[in-house]
């Protein structure tokens, strides 16, 4: 079975716990590919082909940036600007007049459509989905066929909104109906609940900077705006 490759990190990622075990799947696939493009990749024709079309979204240049390897940065930007100013030039030597009339909108320049494609297109993403789809395709094969995933969901923390309605979306679509009602049953009260918690735990730290509140303990509120932003916008952010 292709997807029984796919369960050993799935499953670690729920055994890593956290506000989110989807989160933790894409975090790590995102690491790995920072340091795959900085690291034998970016000398591959093939993949040099690919990142001098599409480039990278400004969230994935600024994780490489923040890596060592500022040679292998500066070497796929030079070719990927390279790729884009040829293009631009081809453009606009063939460049005609946009029709226009009093009734109807204009066609989109065709330069600015280019611009538009490659400004939202980003090799590491592309890298990323193709593989995380598939994660997400192995949690569901896990949840119809391997029922200690329903144990590890039920004694997770929930999952991130965009990781929730995901589960609902897809799930939907790709189990049967039982199937998918018996995840609603566990994942919608778990998301409530957990949504509860972290809220309450961000109210107790605001409450901190209250005179009246500051010797009481912190409890489990001290990272909790650190876990409410992972909660709410899937986003890992650190205390420096
Ligand atoms: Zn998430
Ligand atoms: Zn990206």
């Amino acid at each position: 079975m292709k997807e029984k490759i796919y369960t050993i990190p799935v499953n670690e990622a729920f055994d890593e716990g956290g506000e989110c075990p989807i989160c933790n799947i894409y975090h790590r696939l995102e690491q790995e590919s920072i340091e795959y493009m900085l690291g034998p990749a970016y000398m591959e024709d093939d993949i040099r082909m690919e990142t001098n079309k599409k480039g990278f979204c400004s969230r994935h240049y600024s994780l490489m940036y923040a890596q060592q390897n500022r040679l292998g940065l500066a070497l796929m930007l030079h070719t990927h600007m390279q790729s884009v100013g040829k293009k631009l030039n081809e453009l606009a030597a063939k460049r005609k007049p946009i029709k226009k009339s009093l009734f109807s909108k204009p066609d989109k320049d065709e330069i600015s459509a280019y611009i538009d494609e490659i400004t939202s297109s980003c090799y590491i993403c592309d890298r990323i989905d193709t593989t995380f789809e598939r994660y997400i395709d192995t949690f569901f094969y896990m949840w119809s066929k391997m029922p200690e995933i329903q144990q590890k969901v039920e004694n997770s923390k929930g999952f991130c909104l965009k990781h929730f309605s995901l589960l609902l979306t897809e799930g939907a679509k790709k189990l049967s109906s039982a199937e998918y009602e018996k995840l609603v049953d566990i994942i919608l009260p778990l998301e409530q609940q957990n949504i509860k918690r972290i809220t309450d735990e961000v109210e107790h730290f605001t409450d901190k900077f209250d005179y009246r509140h500051k010797d009481e303990p912190w409890g489990s509120s001290r990272d909790s705006v650190e876990r409410g932003i992972l909660k709410t916008s899937s986003e890992f952010v650190e205390d420096k």
